[in-house]
């Protein structure tokens, strides 16, 4: 096996705790009575609806799309009624806009038949891509035809596919690297034509050890001398699948301040995304579904779900068979990086790539002190940051100030809050310092 590739600075080993669902294969969820659709799914401008209450309409169906400015339309994961255009309530704000479909179980079933998409040119390739709806899966929500598109003074030679899937829990892209790999690494060969490069990495962190084998077969049946793809196993070590360590663990490149990877000729894309670019563009399929993972003590079945996005939280919580008696916090998104939720009234959107249901073992409630600088923060943050300086100044009503701490360079990973002793909540202290210092 090749060399583990891994980032220089700083990291943390969090408890994996995958096991709870690795072994489980992708289960597909039954079709939920009602779906809500946040119309800001994506970075850019929310979509505006182009549909009406009372109408109907079909799965696969635009129902939102963007007039100005960045974005991609928003497509109906099920077939039905619309019977609502208003609030729903949202993981990160309070509640967001939304359109509600009631689905009808006696709709013809909606089918997609695969065509070749060689025959494509790039332009009606990356169409495809902004047309089906596709964004950044596995990260912010980022329009992809944007990422596919970079600009003519960068040039990109390289595509990396992230698998890391580097925080604890997860392992909906476990999954797909398994049971899906010959169509995440057609997505690759799809975005390399699109690029007009040649060569692909992907990366995977060594503690998947079968999926690193899967994803290796598939890349040795599909490569070309137009299509160069190959897995790169990654040392285990947080936060390995954050773009910027990504890139230098795997090309040494360096991707400076605030640019772009395309800043250093590379283009990355999560192997979730490519698998929907490659559904798109084959199968004309939009983005309407996606795989998920349940896991923590704090749920009676764990698992692996294929969704329809929109799905609220309380139908998939239900369908698992409830939440067990140890249940003390609820997380969407991962331990490190996710944000905790106190309703279960909250719909999947395209980027939800898991809930967590943590019990009281699996969290860490006991209360923070003062600083002890004990340097602990800096050793761990892969940015190369302060963050007790910067929380310090917080605390003392400085926030203003911590732009020189480079604050606006932290992606907010969690390195510095899983380290330190005092228990600190850098991270929120960060946020705060945010809203607050200039650039
Ligand atoms: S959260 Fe920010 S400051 Fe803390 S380790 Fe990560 S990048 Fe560094
Ligand atoms: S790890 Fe915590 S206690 Fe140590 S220097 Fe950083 S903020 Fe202070």
């Amino acid at each position: 096996m090749a060399p583990l590739l891994t980032f220089p600075k700083g990291g943390v080993h969090p408890p994996e705790a995958k096991e709870l669902t690795a072994a489980l294969a992708i289960e597909t969820m039954p079709v939920p009575d009602e779906v809500e659709l946040i119309l800001g799914q994506h970075i850019g401008a929310p979509c505006t609806p182009t549909v009406a209450v009372k109408e109907e309409v079909r799965e696969g169906q635009v129902i939102g799309t963007v007039t100005k400015g960045l974005g991609v339309p928003l497509h109906a994961p099920v077939s039905g009624t619309v019977t609502a255009i208003g609030m729903s309530a949202h993981p990160l704000r309070v509640s967001a806009p939304s359109i509600t479909i009631r689905t009808n179980r006696e709709a013809a079933p909606v089918r997609y038949a695969a065509t070749d998409w060689q025959k494509f040119s790039r332009e009606e390739l990356l169409k495809k891509v902004q047309e089906a709806g596709i964004i950044g899966i596995g990260g912010a929500g980022f329009p992809s035809h944007v990422k596919l598109s970079p600009p003519p003074n960068n040039p990109v030679d390289t595509l990396i596919l992230n698998g890391a899937e580097c925080e604890p829990y997860i392992t909906a892209d476990h999954r797909q690297m398994l049971e899906k790999s010959a169509e995440i690494v057609e997505g690759a060969r799809i975005i390399l034509k699109i690029l007009g490069i040649t060569s692909c990495h992907i990366g995977i962190e060594n503690n998947k050890p079968d999926a690193i084998a899967a994803m290796s077969q598939a890349a040795a049946a599909a490569s070309t001398p137009s299509a160069r793809i190959a897995v790169r196993p990654l040392r285990v070590k947080y936060p390995q699948g954050s773009e910027k360590q990504l890139i230098q663990s795997i090309t040494g490149r360096k991707v400076p301040g605030f640019a772009l990877p395309s800043a250093v000729g590379v283009v990355v894309h999560n192997v979730s995304t490519a698998r929907a670019i490659r559904e798109a563009v084959v199968l004309g399929k939009p983005l309407y579904e996606k795989v998920m993972t349940l896991s923590g003590k704090g749920i009676a079945r764990p698992a692996n779900l294929l969704v329809k996005v929109g799905t609220r939280v309380s139908d998939i919580v239900e369908y698992l068979g409830g939440v067990t008696p140890q249940l003390a916090k609820i997380v969407m998104g991962g331990p490190m990086m996710g944000f905790a939720v106190s309703t279960l009234d909250i719909p999947v959107t395209k980027t939800t790539s898991s809930v967590l249901f943590l019990a009281e073992d699996e969290i860490d409630a006991s209360p923070h002190s003062q600083c002890i600088r004990c340097g602990w923060c800096l050793d761990a943050c892969p940015m190369g940051l302060e963050p007790k300086e910067i929380a310090i100044h917080v605390e003392a009503g400085r926030a203003e100030e911590t732009g020189r701490f480079g604050v606006f360079e932290c992606f907010e990973c969690g390195c510095c809050a899983f380290v330190c002793p005092a228990k600190r909540p850098l991270v929120q202290f960060v946020r705060l310092a945010k809203m607050k210092a200039k650039r």
